[in-house]
């Protein structure tokens, strides 16, 4: 748990960038999952609650269209009200679980600006009759398109987020692998020089945007999405350390001035973990390992309990419906994901 004093609840504004500058001040990062149901994100609370850590929930446009359900007759319409349904749900609940909980939307590449601009919209409503944006921060992922359309465009976008204390979350280099979908067409021809961000890059990006608003970067330096055959791309976490002391030396800032983000993070050494915290990572993207410890525990359940999902009762007359009770496996896969997170916290 931060040393924030900040009350228990969804924490957007002022109370956010208070935690993110805790975070770099402790030393540690934020994991932040991806949820996809009321069931994920309620798991996640837990898990907060369980290891007294604040926590980051998100959610990716795919995450967001389940939310509101994969039957919803308009997709684009799902995205936009998945996210608001899950925001309002945080908002409701997250502060009887005990914990600071930050609202934030994934990877949202070129394509998927007008669906931010859609949540914006809704924050901008919520602001206006709470004092509170809905969500703390969304992500725009322009790092497939030019330099100069990234950092122009999200700063448009920051100029109004900043307006209701949102924070936008930038991302410079491609990063390697698959996201939702987002980034499978750069995994084949992505050369080094574009896995790795440039630290100027990263200055030309602070020099726009730090006088708009609050912003975090996502840098790539050798992070991949999902989980991979080690030893394809090299993790080089001194491109975060170049890249804060080029800022900090040309910009005269204090000490790790840039908010970093750690895309990419499932089976990454711990080594290298500790170090990208100690160049300004506060916050850690952990959706590929979490989804693996949620759905284990069904697939351990239904091979101990075949019969109960093969009929409902046998011709002896012994009844299953306690097994194939949704919330039977569901709660389990639940656990498999909070005891997971105590391990890590560890
Ligand atoms: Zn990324």
């Amino acid at each position: 748990m931060s040393d924030t004093k900040l009350k228990p609840g969804v924490v957007t504004g002022k109370d956010y960038q208070a935690l993110v500058a805790a975070c770099k001040a402790g030393g540690y990062a934020l994991p932040a999952v991806n949820v996809t149901t009321s069931s994920t994100l309620n798991a996640v609370m837990e898990a907060a609650a369980v290891t007294k850590s604040d926590v980051i929930i998100q959610l990716s446009n795919g995450g967001a269209q389940f939310y509101a359900g994969q039957g919803h007759p308009d997709g684009f319409k799902a995205k936009v009200m998945g996210a608001v349904a899950a925001a309002q749900h945080a908002h409701l609940l997250a502060a009887d679980y005990g914990v600071c909980v930050v609202l934030h939307t994934d990877h949202a590449n070129r394509k998927l600006i007008p669906w931010v601009e859609a949540m914006v919209e809704h924050s901008e409503a919520h602001y206006e009759k709470t004092g509170r944006p809905l969500f703390s921060s969304h992500m725009l992922d322009l790092s497939a398109d030019d330099l100069e359309f990234n950092i122009s465009e999200c700063a448009r976008v920051l100029e109004r987020m900043a307006k209701i204390e949102m924070s936008l979350e930038i991302e410079l280099g491609v990063t390697g692998g698959e996201e939702d979908g987002v980034g499978s067409d750069l995994e084949e021809g992505a050369d080094n020089a574009h896995l790795y961000t440039q630290p100027a890059d990263v200055l030309k990006a602070y020099d726009t945007l730090a006088s708009l608003g609050h912003f975090s970067v996502a840098a790539s330096f050798g992070n991949v999405h999902g989980v991979y055959k080690p030893g394809n791309v090299k993790l080089r976490p001194e491109i975060l350390k170049n890249s804060q002391a080029l800022v900090q030396k040309e910009r005269g800032t204090a000490a790790n001035p840039l908010h970093l983000v750690f895309h990419g993070g499932s089976g990454s050494a711990k080594e290298q973990i500790a170090e990208a915290v100690g160049y300004g990572v506060f916050k850690m993207n952990i959706d590929t390992d979490t989804q693996f410890t949620y759905s284990k525990p069904i697939g351990d359940f239904v091979k101990k309990n075949p019969r109960a999902f093969e009929v409902q009762i046998e011709a002896d007359g012994t009844p299953y419906k306690k097994f194939y009770d949704p919330r039977k496996y569901v709660r389990l896969a639940e656990q498999g994901m909070i005891a997971r997170a105590s391990i890590r916290s560890n």
